[in-house]
């Protein structure tokens, strides 16, 4: 019989990884006085620069939500799901964004100048969105965009929108993501832009996946049958369903004056942070990393918290577990400095 090798990560390495899917409410306000203080970055960009075109589909069709996908893309994604979107011409899949995205942050000036404080407070929620995600994965790096970069992805920000995100990464141009005060400018929606972002990358709503219904029973009566359906091919990449995630919708999401959308099948699941947006869970970065990192995700399965445990391997959302053999302390480092 073959042994698996059981990995400790030191503490200074396990402390620079995804903080657990937020547990209790100290944690979700620990993490707000961290959106708080955070440095409320200015947008510098040049409008002299040339200014791409924007793929905004004024004429589009919202699906799930929060999704604008042009006719075309409609067609496709009801036709075939998201995965078979995902993977279409219509996405530019061959073009799917990389590890480097250039973005772009827009506001008008009167808006700035009638309400700097609301539009401060979105701009902050995007910059943290994508330190997150930037810090998180390791991998993924976002960087203002130049005169150069004519592909970028485009943060439109102002009171009356909505949030919502178009998809995929353009020929040419900008990929849009609509922001607004109501959706997108508090300290615990700081991860609202991550969640739009998400979408943009790849990621379907983690309430749609075909296997919800494991974890969740839905009250069909009392909410948005559209937003709330299954959704045929929204890809689980092997990882387990995650009811902290920024992709999933709360029981309030659609929910009459008298019935909550779903309730929750699973024990000790608090169901006032499902639905939450202040913080990126553990499996919100492997999702990101199944698809844009790596051809191979790890994971610690088994130990007392996440540092340590059984090391398994994704290959084609397959997850199995290494073997001891040949393996030591000096591969176990390796592992815990790219968890
Ligand atoms: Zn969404």
């Amino acid at each position: 019989m073959k042994l698996t090798f059981v990995i400790f990560c030191l503490t200074t390495i396990v402390t620079s990884r995804q903080i657990p899917a937020a547990q209790n409410d100290k944690d979700f306000a620990a993490n707000q006085e961290i959106v708080k203080e955070s440095a409320v970055p200015q947008d510098t960009y040049e409008n002299s620069c040339f200014e791409a075109s924007s793929d905004e589909e004024e004429d589009g069709i919202i699906i799930d939500g929060d999704i604008l996908v042009s006719k075309e893309q409609a067609a496709i994604y009801y036709e075939s799901g998201w995965d078979g979107l995902v993977n279409s011409e219509a996405w530019e899949n061959t073009k799917r964004w990389g590890k480097k995205i250039p973005y772009k942050i827009s506001y008008s000036d009167k808006e700035m100048k009638d309400n700097p404080t609301e539009i401060n407070k979105i701009v902050a929620n995007v910059e943290s969105s994508m330190k997150a995600i930037e810090d998180k994965t390791g991998c993924i790096k976002f960087s203002k965009a130049s005169c150069t970069d004519f592909i970028r992805l485009k943060f439109n920000i102002g009171k009356d929108r909505k949030c919502y995100t178009t998809l995929g990464r353009p020929v040419f141009g900008n990929r849009d993501i609509s922001l607004g005060y109501n959706c997108a400018g508090t300290p615990c929606r700081a991860m609202t832009p991550a969640h739009e972002i998400m979408h943009t990358m790849g990621r379907h709503h983690e309430h749609n996946r075909p296997d919800r219904d494991t974890y969740v029973t839905i009250y069909s009566k009392n909410t948005c049958p559209t937003q709330m359906k299954i959704v045929k091919g929204a890809a689980t990449k092997g990882i387990e369903y995650d009811y902290y995630s920024v992709m999933h919708y709360s029981p309030g999401q659609c929910a009459t004056s008298t019935h909550l959308s779903f309730s929750i099948k699973k024990s000790n699941i608090l169901i006032h942070n499902v639905g939450q947006r202040k913080l990126l869970t553990d499996k919100d970065i492997q999702h990101i990393k199944a698809i844009h990192c790596s051809s191979m995700m790890m994971r610690l399965v088994g130990g007392r918290d996440n540092s340590e445990g059984r090391l398994e391997v994704n290959n084609k959302e397959v997850w199995g577990t290494v073997c001891s053999d040949g393996f030591d302390t000096n591969d176990a480092n390796v592992v815990c400095k790219y968890l």
